[in-house]
């Protein structure tokens, strides 16, 4: 159990196959402790995810258990991708667990850019 109690990290989730270069993807930045790549199937013309480099399936799990360094290494590569964006303007959403249909349970944001994105959520 994570500290948030969804499942334990499972090593084979695909963005730590991704992280261990058995799959790859389309990195735009990769430092000590983020990887940023865009994401498969893109809902807006940028879709950027940004993943911490340790096996963390939450913001509950990452935030209690990585070392300081480490999160503001992470944070800090998500304010790098969303920069150029910020003129435009830019959204940054991370889902945690099935309410929120995460679907990779590795620690993710999203950062979509591009267009006007509407509303946060729909109503009902
Ligand atoms: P979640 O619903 O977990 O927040 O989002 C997972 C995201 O990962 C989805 O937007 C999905 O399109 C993306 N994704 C799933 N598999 C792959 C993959 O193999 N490569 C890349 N680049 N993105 C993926």
């Amino acid at each position: 159990m994570s500290v948030s109690g969804l499942p334990p990290y499972d090593p084979q989730n695909i963005f730590a196959r991704i992280l261990r270069g058995e799959i790859p993807c389309k990195a735009v930045l990769d430092t000590e402790h983020a990887l940023a790549f865009h994401d498969i199937s893109p809902l807006t013309p940028t879709h950027i995810l940004v993943i911490p480099k340790g096996e963390w399936v939450s913001a509950a799990d990452f935030h209690a258990g990585a070392e300081p360094a480490a999160i503001a290494g992470f944070w800090r590569a998500v304010a790098r991708i969303g920069q150029p964006l910020e003129a435009g303007g830019y959204r940054i959403l991370s889902n945690m667990g099935p309410d929120a249909g995460q679907e990779v349970p590795h620690f993710h944001v999203h950062v979509f850019g591009g267009q006007p994105l509407g509303p946060m959520l729909k109503r009902g």
